[in-house]
């Protein structure tokens, strides 16, 4: 069987297959000559997931998934969610957005937060989705120099570090994104 992940990055990709069942052959993006844009237009972190699958499978017509991640803060009703990556603004980085965030909760005592990553699957004609969360809290300031994004400043529960400090296997672990995948494909490997 082919499965197409929606994504340009080959280490996702190659991890991924790596723990499935032989009987299922990943293919990229590049895999199938999709070298557009995929538009992530959706105002939620589910929709996008959903859009992104549903491109692919109604352009290319292959069965696919994709993910979408967003950090959910408590005290901000949920933002910078599905706007995670442009929360400063379309031209601004991780710091940029780091910034805005521990600016917008400075004068907030509640600094609870989680991450989520949801995976849309097209299989067979049956659409599935797949939720990895990860509650814990934004940091004072930013700490540890591993990872991407808001890692800096977002301390899980239960740990001392933020994920910038922790081994990239204890993130991978316990974190959004290894807890949806592992549920993916604990779901393809039982089927056939
Ligand atoms: P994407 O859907 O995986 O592209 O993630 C969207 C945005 O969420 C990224 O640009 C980051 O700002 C943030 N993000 C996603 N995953 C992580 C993570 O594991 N650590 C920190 N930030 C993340």
């Amino acid at each position: 069987m082919q499965l197409v992940f929606a994504s340009n990055n080959i280490n996702k990709i190659k991890e991924i297959q790596s723990i499935l069942n032989g009987s299922i052959q990943l293919l990229s993006l590049e895999d199938i000559g999709c070298y557009e844009d995929i538009p992530e237009t959706a105002d939620t972190i589910e929709g996008n997931a959903i859009l992104k699958a549903n491109y692919v499978t109604e352009k290319f017509g292959y069965d696919c998934f994709a993910d979408d991640t967003g950090l959910e803060v408590h005290a901000l009703n949920g933002e910078p969610g599905v706007y995670s990556a442009r929360y400063a603004g379309e031209q601004r980085n991780a710091d940029d957005n780091m910034n805005k965030l521990l600016d917008a909760l400075s004068a907030k005592e509640d600094r609870s937060a989680q991450f989520k990553t949801v995976i849309a699957l097209n299989l067979k004609g049956e659409q599935h989705l797949f939720t990895g969360i990860v509650k814990g809290e934004i940091t004072l300031s930013k700490t540890g120099d591993h990872g991407f994004g808001y890692d800096p400043v977002f301390k899980p529960e239960n740990y001392t570090e933020t994920f910038a400090e922790l081994a990239a296997e204890i993130k991978n672990k316990i974190g959004h994104r290894g807890k949806a995948t592992q549920q993916l494909i604990d779901y393809l490997n039982s089927t056939k």
